[in-house]
């Protein structure tokens, strides 16, 4: 079936401490603390979502789920969907094979005991990949990935095997099965929000937030048929007042367009049977990466 509509995937990366643990490597209680708040967020986001009908995924660490069982099982019971974000929340990127193997086993043990599902999309913590990942999402048997940013409004077929260096052409590698719903830190909320001490300022006026979100929208409505809007949030950032209001500002101007609000896996899958691999290989040599092979 093609669906001409716009998608939107209003995206909440529940990350709880983790984040603040894996990523930061912080061992300061404060800053574990802003974390502890996304579980006082959820809730509330929940709440505004359920009044819009929109149904939702929620990447979650499975050091966060484990965390929070029951603010994980309520995500569940409201039809929203468990995305896989890492054990701890750290990027592949920094792992061996046998560590990145480790923490996607760990990440998938905690979701399915919390849960009672295997997710079906992986979504990385920090967007971090290493030259394995893709290999690794396809051989734990994940429908989608949505971590990187080749795109703006359309998924891609992943590529495996890449090549570079500063001394040759760049080397594509083969195309995978493995979808991409792309993401952009422009649409991010943690770096236009959230003030990291020495390594991030954000504190932006919610009033701005919402202006480059609404833009962002506007062309993708014009111009990305079929396509797909990808917000990423996080309960611990957007959970907080002014915020909440501009994201409840964004979804009553949303559900005023002709779009359609799912979950990443549906549409991943809407997506895929619209647009099987060899059609889309043949029609898009440059993201594929076989225009190079004519010189
Ligand atoms: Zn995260």
């Amino acid at each position: 079936m093609t669906v001409s509509k716009l998608t939107c995937c209003i995206t909440l990366d529940f990350d709880g401490m983790s984040s603040w643990i894996g990523s930061a490597k912080s061992q300061n209680p404060s800053t574990i603390s802003r974390g502890q708040f996304g579980a006082v967020a959820v809730p509330r986001i929940l709440k505004l979502l359920n009044r819009f009908s929109i149904h939702s995924s929620f990447a979650v660490p499975g050091h966060t789920a484990y965390a929070y069982p029951n603010i994980v099982a309520d995500i569940c019971e409201q039809g929203h969907e468990i995305v896989h974000h890492g054990w701890v929340h750290e990027s592949p990127a920094d792992f061996d094979e046998s560590g990145e193997r480790h923490n996607l086993d760990e990440g998938l043990r905690a979701l399915e005991r919390i849960t009672g599902t295997r997710p079906r999309g992986y979504r990385s913590p920090s967007w971090g990949f290493s030259k394995r990942t893709v290999d690794l999402l396809i051989e734990y048997g994940f429908d989608y990935d949505s971590s990187c940013m080749g795109h703006d409004h359309y998924p891609y077929y992943l590529r495996s095997g890449d090549l570079w260096s500063l001394d040759a052409a760049y080397q594509f590698g083969h195309l995978t099965n493995l979808i991409e719903l792309p993401v952009t830190w422009g649409l991010d909320d943690f770096p236009v929000s959230d003030h990291v001490p020495g390594f991030n300022q954000g504190l932006y006026a919610p009033s701005a937030i919402e202006e480059i979100w609404r833009g962002d929208f506007e062309y993708a409505l014009a111009n990305s048929s079929g396509g797909v809007f990808v917000l990423t949030l996080h309960p611990q950032t957007i959970g907080r007042g002014n915020r909440m209001l501009m994201l409840e500002r964004l979804l009553t101007h949303f559900s005023a367009q002709d779009v359609i609000f799912d979950t990443m896996h549906n549409y991943a899958l809407r997506w895929k049977a619209a647009n099987p691999r060899a059609a889309w290989e043949k029609a898009n040599p440059d993201l594929a990466g076989t225009s190079s092979t004519r010189l």
